[in-house]
């Protein structure tokens, strides 16, 4: 199996800073920069299982992009390659999840976040980037989902969590997630800011107390099925020092990409 890598250039969706949007394209020129290699931790080479790039510009309306988003995926599973998305914010996740379900059926999902991103609708916006996983489980994209890193989750997004089965997990609980809810098919969703601004410190919404870079490629690793598909979502580079951010995703695109092959 290969891995398509595709950019969502998209921050419109964003609830306090724009910058998301610059995040795709360099990632991808720290992905393949000199300063580290194209391997795996275990070795596999990642310029051959990423196949393909559709790194193409967005329509500049929410309805419409979320549409392009959709066509994007479903043609990336149509040629039998599994989407490896990077963000843009973490709305993109909801349509990539209604094109996941078209193809797949419902997901379950570990979903690495210092946010439940559960909220009925956020300022107004049902389509915000503090909603996607409220708006996939009404559309019926998911099975199971288990969150990870949790550590601002609101009152009403308890709740929400709790009326639909949501694992919601703090940084400090990654003993207890239950990965044989894990199962195929499977879909890993990495919000940066689930992990320590320490380790991640170009992200929109730093939440201090996160995830470490070992611990999310520990829960990786542990993975009992290969994703279908993944996203990495809410780079924002305006925020990020020495492109540290931008090679901690460039590590996880490697190690995710190893898995989902
Ligand atoms: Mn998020
Ligand atoms: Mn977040």
């Amino acid at each position: 199996m290969t891995v398509t890598l595709l950019g969502f250039p998209w921050d419109a969706s964003s609830s306090y800073a724009r910058g998301p949007a610059l995040a795709p394209g360099i990632i991808r020129s720290v992905l393949f920069s000199d300063s580290s290699s194209p391997y795996s931790i275990a070795g596999a080479d990642i310029r051959k299982i990423i196949s393909a790039y559709d790194f193409a510009d967005l329509p500049e309306t929410g309805e419409t992009c979320r549409a392009a988003i959709s066509e994007r995926i479903a043609v990336a599973t149509a040629s039998n390659a599994r989407p490896l998305s990077l963000g843009g914010d973490h709305s993109v996740s909801y349509p990539i999840l209604r094109a996941m379900k078209d193809a797949h059926g419902p997901v379950n999902i570990l979903h690495i976040d210092a946010h439940p991103d559960l909220y009925e609708e956020f300022e107004g916006d049902r389509y915000s980037h503090a909603c996607p996983f409220a708006r996939a489980i009404e559309d019926g994209c998911v099975n199971n989902l288990v969150q990870a890193g949790i550590r601002s989750a609101s009152p009403a997004q308890r709740a929400f969590g709790e009326r639909n089965g949501v694992v919601m997990l703090g940084a400090d609980e990654a003993d207890r997630i239950p990965y044989d809810k894990l199962i195929a098919p499977l879909y890993v969703s990495i919000d940066l800011d689930g992990l320590d601004p320490a380790y991640a410190p170009g992200v929109s919404h730093p939440e201090p107390g996160g995830l470490s870079t070992r611990e999310v490629l520990a829960m990786l690793a542990k993975l009992p099925a290969a994703p279908v598909g993944a996203d990495i979502v809410e780079y924002n580079p305006e925020r990020d020092i020495n492109l540290a951010t931008a090679h901690v995703a460039a590590r996880l695109i490697k190690e995710v990409a190893a898995l989902m092959a």
